[in-house]
């Protein structure tokens, strides 16, 4: 059992041996040695900084829809920004402004309503802006990072910076963001008919529910699709679509996703994810790159 006494003068609530499993979509997988939830910036600050002092690993978790966590848990603090000041959305014609806790579709609903264009291609991804922004998430009508204008990032030494213009890089499924806490972002967007937009995103939403598997929620999205090609297409080509490991296979209804059953353990997906790939490249020569960050 570990103590969390190295924070007990912050006034910040800290747990020990948080079990992860619940807080990603895949279910699996061990414990942090520390967790918090802190209520605002100056709780998280006082955090960052102790953990930095402490030379204590500190990762933040997001909607957690993006993170395979190992069987032996993380050996560090584990963050997530679920703070009303963290879930902000505020509309500033014609920006959005958003907290990097709250929720992606959150986010869109909100500029749709808002008659602000540029978002609604991306409301069937889940997770939070904080995670979005990290792997630059993109549905077919772009990517956030081409919207993105300024972002408020707190430093592991525990310093606010607010980065923008050449500050910020995005390529596909990556930013530079990774080195640091997101804590909130100005999306640019532009005026539009809340009837077009709102049309828009309905048959974006009905699309990406066609595309992904149904009936669970215990998924993840296994790699990214390579130029020209797509992940799916070529597991199924490989013939690596049947694959099962224990309680994780390759979804029935899309063959980029690992799907868990109960009791499945991080091993069985971090095996079957292994075994795709590998038998992706014997049978057609791609080597296919991760979607998914394993912990
Ligand atoms: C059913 C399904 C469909 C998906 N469809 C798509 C899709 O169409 N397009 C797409 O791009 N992705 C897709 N994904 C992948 C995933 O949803 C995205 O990568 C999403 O943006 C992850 O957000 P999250 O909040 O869940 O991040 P998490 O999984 O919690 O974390 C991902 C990374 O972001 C970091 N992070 C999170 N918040 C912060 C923060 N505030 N500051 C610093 N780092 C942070 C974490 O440390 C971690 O490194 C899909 C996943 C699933 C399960």
């Amino acid at each position: 059992m570990n103590s969390a006494e190295c924070f007990d003068d912050l006034g910040v609530a800290v747990a020990t041996d948080e079990p992860l499993a619940s807080h990603t979509w895949l279910g699996v997988g061990g414990a942090a040695r520390y967790f918090c939830e802190p209520v605002d910036v100056d709780a998280l600050t006082k955090v960052v900084r102790r953990c930095h002092e402490r030379q204590v690993p500190i990762r933040v978790i997001g909607g957690g829809s993006n993170v395979l966590i190992a069987s032996s848990g993380f050996d560090g603090m584990v963050v997530r920004l679920t703070g009303p000041q963290f879930c902000e959305i505020r509309a500033e014609r014609p920006s959005i402004v958003a907290g990097a806790g709250a929720k992606l579709v959150h986010v869109v609903t909100a500029a749709v309503q808002a008659g602000l264009a540029g978002l609604e291609t991306l409301v069937g991804i889940p997770g939070t802006i904080g995670g979005g922004l990290v792997g630059n998430a993109s549905g077919r009508g772009g990517d956030i990072g081409q919207r993105v204008r300024e972002v408020t990032v707190l430093t592991r030494e525990g310093e606010i910076e607010v980065r923008s213009g050449s500050d910020l890089a995005f390529q596909s499924r990556w930013s530079n963001l990774d080195d640091a806490i997101i804590l909130s972002c100005r999306l640019e967007l532009e005026e539009e008919p809340v009837d077009t937009l709102t049309k828009r995103m309905q048959k974006q939403w009905i699309l990406e529910r066609a595309e992904q598997p149904s009936g669970t929620r215990t998924v993840a999205m296994m790699f990214q699709d390579p130029p020209g090609s797509t992940a799916a297409s070529l597991i199924s080509q490989s013939g690596a679509k049947e694959r099962v490991v224990g309680n994780a296979a390759v979804s029935v209804s899309h063959a980029n996703f690992v799907v868990t059953k109960p009791d499945c353990g991080s091993d069985d997906v971090r095996s079957l994810l292994e075994q795709v790939r590998a038998q992706v490249s014997e049978r057609l020569s791609v080597n296919l790159t991760p979607q998914i960050e394993v912990w």
